[in-house]
């Protein structure tokens, strides 16, 4: 097994670069020919940004001569997950539908990370459009994870997190809209979180299901992933659906300590999990309580529907957001001898098998005859895991449960869609609530390969979250 981590983290970087200890060229040059090493194996990028990363690298050397802070992120070498536009530079979403379509735009995280001193370095593979749960589903092949090749990074943020886990970057982006950032975070052993939605902008980022997807950091340990929220977070006008709200305090929060906060095993979670993953997550409990936390089981069989619900609404949202694929307006065109002849071939070569499952799905479920006996359905069962939550926090500061009921499976080892849902059992109920949830990552199961023990908070409830996931981490140790 591949050593994690052998790159600096985010803060160790930025002191390193801020204090002259380093340059910021000879980071990003050292981290490009890291990528030249290992992405043969691990095909964590759509597209490195080598020339841009190195300027950008000058630029950020050039500020730390005139005694310029560049910010919290100075000469960080970041990747992003590529559903998310930067201007000037191909977004793919891993679809040969968005061939050669170059955004005019910065998403407002990019313009954030930038701002804070960030250097982007590539744009990594996902599944096409978000939808998966190991990165096979790329139309540019699957990505690997660098703690054993053999096996899936987990996804759709495959790339983000193999590119963390492999140590070719200190932090990445991904997005989150039933597991996205958590589980593959799980499956390479990093650290991921899906923040509070609306608190992180979507703007610039492809819409999948608009009333779930939320972007967060993947990170090497939890108090970068609190500091990448705070340069990622607060309002922003361009996302209708952002919250004016800004996070502070949460790299403090993970210096707090875990004295008698109240914390909840999500027991439902824990009974769909192997044994192995059993094991690393009784073991993490044990120390909590003997660290002063206050642990206690509870059952919530509500979120025994939400898997169902989530696959209803997200294809729903996703048979309308991808409606826009029509061979006109952006990247693939096929021709035809009509415009409905060329919108069915563009759209019949441009979207891979999955997401056309989805397409079918969700118009099904929108259908006139179905729609109240299927999204209505599901619409009500997403409150009633609402209301589930909200009675748990009564009684509980955060709710903890496995990640991913499994560790990391092999390669082409689940060839059944169904299967593959049932990869995100745990991390879903989060999405359909709104709230945030994280992955921290705490022992091995088989084969020695990574397990992640997700810490759950209501809404806004960042700050608790984080001073339970470093604790955690803390206890891995
Ligand atoms: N694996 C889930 C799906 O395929 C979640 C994806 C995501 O969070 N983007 O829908």
């Amino acid at each position: 097994m591949r050593s994690h981590f052998p790159r600096a983290g985010v803060r160790e970087t930025a002191t390193a670069v801020k204090t002259g200890f380093t340059s910021c060229a000879s980071i990003v040059s050292e981290c490009l020919e890291s990528i030249t090493r290992g992405e043969d194996d691990i095909h964590a990028f759509n597209m490195v940004l080598d020339n841009q990363a190195r300027q950008r690298a000058l630029e950020i050397d050039e500020l730390i001569s005139k005694g310029i802070d560049p910010g919290p992120l100075a000469g960080v070498p970041i990747a992003i997950k590529d559903n998310i536009c930067i201007r000037s530079v191909p977004t793919t979403c891993s679809s040969k539908i968005l061939e050669r379509w170059v955004p005019p735009y910065d998403a407002t995280v990019i313009g954030k990370l930038i701002d804070s001193g960030a250097v982007i370095v590539g744009k990594t593979n996902l599944d096409e459009f978000a939808m998966g749960s190991s990165t096979e589903n790329s139309a540019y092949g699957p990505t690997r994870n660098p703690c054993n090749l053999e096996f899936v990074p987990g996804g759709s943020s495959g790339g983000s997190a193999a590119s963390v886990s492999g140590g070719f970057v200190s932090a990445a982006l991904g997005s989150d809209t039933g597991g996205s950032i958590r589980q593959p975070a799980s499956l390479c052993g990093v650290v991921g979180v899906k923040p509070t939605y609306g608190r992180v902008s979507r703007y610039g980022l492809v819409a999948f299901a608009s009333s779930l997807d939320q972007i967060g950091p993947l990170c090497s340990n939890v108090g970068d992933a609190a500091l990448m929220c705070e340069v990622i977070g607060g309002h922003d006008p361009r996302d209708s659906t952002s919250i004016v709200s800004e996070f502070g305090g949460l790299v403090e929060a993970c210096e707090i300590g875990i004295e008698g906060v109240r914390i909840g095993i999500v027991k439902d979670l824990l009974d769909v999990s192997s044994e192995d993953v059993k094991k690393a997550f009784n073991d993490c409990i044990e120390n909590l309580s003997a660290k002063g936390a206050k642990v206690d089981e509870i059952s919530m069989p509500e979120l025994s529907y939400a898997l169902a619900a989530y696959y209803i609404i997200a294809p729903a949202e996703a048979s309308s957001n991808l409606a826009r694929y029509d061979g006109v307006r952006y990247g693939l065109r096929v021709g035809g001898d009509d415009v409905q002849s060329m919108m069915k071939a563009t759209r019949s070569t441009g979207f891979g098998p999955e997401v056309k499952r989805r397409i079918m799905l969700g118009t099904y479920a929108l259908s006139s005859g179905y729609y109240d006996a299927y999204y209505g359905q599901a619409q009500r069962v997403r409150s009633l895991v609402s209301r589930a939550f909200n009675r748990a926090y009564e009684s509980f500061d955060v709710l903890i449960s496995p990640t991913s009921p499994t560790v990391a499976f092999k390669l082409g080892s689940k060839m059944d869609p169904l299967e593959m849902y049932n990869s995100d059992i745990c991390t879903i109920p989060s999405n359909l609530a709104g709230h945030p949830a994280m992955s921290v990552p705490y022992g091995y199961g088989e084969l020695g390969l990574p397990v992640g023990v997700q810490v759950m908070a209501p809404a806004l409830g960042e700050e608790v979250m984080f001073q339970v996931a470093a604790a955690i981490e803390r206890l891995a140790k």
